[in-house]
């Protein structure tokens, strides 16, 4: 008898009709003598119609209502699901985040979990129920709602599996689990059986918006295997775990790819100590996070700066940069839209020779031009125009042949 966290994602969960499915597959491993405890989100555009109602009655809806009513969403969800399983004669009961122990910080929209008291989950546990939990939201030491960011309920049932050392964490969704590309764009993709926390974390953060990627991160930090799935079919799906891939190593295994993203350079920024610093910081102090950053050798003690940010943060941040850029004695700040990054992903490709190479030949061939590029220790990005991003994804995968079985699912 295994303890087992499910999540169910929001369009798992759209209408009664879904809520009845999910209620069905729980029962049924509920009948085959797991534990469970089980985080939903909110049903379907739950959350965006939340917001969007605050947006109606206020142009700045205070951050403290906000989070009571956005929680709101997926309190909706789990009570619905706990009454579906009743109708199935599982003893079930459903918990609100706070009630399941979700401790957070105040920051009110993106709230941090501190730490989570899993005692009342255990005790109901313990008298054969399943617990079903609201995923994305906790309560702060103030005894305050918070919600964990928008697409952020992932982070909830990893965060319960770490605390309640479950033997893994299940989430499912609309698609069948991690693909080696963007099917939408690379019609060939494939589905892959399993990836390393680290190759997930790249992809998730670089816009595989399968996974959130504080989940892969939590997942990794406290090792738990992460299954990703379908909720409509019974397809394996694709497990994060942390196990060595013999197989597997020094290959690219994934190709992430965002069309949303914009480019702010500084030119003639003075160069000396302190002056990335000044940049860097207000951006960090309002939350928005920097990708590629790309800092010239200086002619004349004057350099161009220049990095991406995810498009929907450029107005603000255009804002900041001007005013850091009067304090530094920069020249001039260029804002450009409609930008693109495409990446390859997997272990060990940066200590192995050839993979740049390969990939910006493969990108000149199709006439594409590289803007920036930058590297992890398990990722090469180049930075492009947005329009170029499709054309990009669908030559790499075929470039390093991503659409073959890998050995292991040859057997
Ligand atoms: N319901 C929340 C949102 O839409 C959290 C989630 O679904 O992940 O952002
Ligand atoms: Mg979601």
């Amino acid at each position: 008898m295994a303890l087992i966290v499910q999540k169910y994602g929001g369009t798992s969960v759209a209408d009664a009709k879904r809520i009845k499915n999910v209620a069905r597959r729980v029962a049924a491993r509920h009948k085959a003598g797991d534990k469970l405890v089980v985080v939903v989100s909110a049903m379907g555009d739950t959350t965006d119609e939340l917001i969007e109602l605050a947006s109606q009655v206020s142009d700045h809806p205070e951050a403290r209502e906000l989070d009571v009513l956005l929680s709101t969403g997926e309190m909706v969800t789990k009570t619905l699901v706990a009454m579906a399983l009743h109708s199935l004669d599982v003893d079930a009961v459903s918990l609100t985040g706070a009630q399941a122990g979700l401790q957070t910080d105040t920051a009110h929209g993106r709230a941090r979990i501190l730490a989570v008291e899993p005692a009342r989950i255990e005790r109901e546990l313990e008298r054969g129920r399943v617990v079903i939990v609201a995923g994305f939201q906790g309560i702060s030491e103030e005894l305050e709602v918070t919600t964990l960011g928008r697409g952020a309920s992932d982070i909830t049932p990893v965060a319960l599996a770490a605390a309640l050392k479950a033997k893994q964490c299940e989430i499912y969704t609309d698609v069948d689990g991690i693909y080696s590309a963007d099917p939408r764009i690379v019609p060939d993709a494939r589905r892959l059986q399993d990836i390393s926390y680290e190759e997930m974390l790249e992809l998730s953060s670089l816009g595989a918006n399968v996974l959130h990627p504080r989940a892969a991160e939590l997942g990794m930090v406290y090792d738990i295997p992460v299954i990703v799935a379908s909720s409509f079919n019974d397809e394996p799906g694709t497990l994060i775990h942390g196990g060595v891939m013999m197989e597997q190593f020094n290959k690219v295994r994934g190709i992430a790819s965002d069309a949303h993203v914009a480019k702010v350079t500084l030119r003639g920024v003075p160069d000396r100590p302190g002056i990335a610093a000044a940049i860097f910081e207000p951006l960090a102090e309002h939350h928005i996070s920097v990708d590629t950053i790309v800092q010239n050798t200086s002619v004349e003690r004057l350099t161009d700066l220049t990095f991406t940010i995810a498009s929907s943060d450029l107005k603000q941040a255009t804002k900041i940069v001007e005013a850091a850029a009067k304090q530094i004695g920069a020249t001039e700040v260029l804002a450009e839209d409609n930008v693109g990054k495409v990446s390859i992903v997997g272990t060990g490709i940066q200590s192995a020779p050839g993979y740049a190479a390969r990939m910006f030949r493969t990108l000149s061939d199709a006439g594409i031009n590289m803007e920036m590029i930058s590297t992890s220790e398990i990722r090469i990005t180049c930075i492009m125009k947005a329009t170029d991003v499709e054309k990009a994804v669908k030559a790499l995968h075929k470039a390093f042949e991503m659409e073959k079985a890998e050995a292991s699912e040859l057997s």
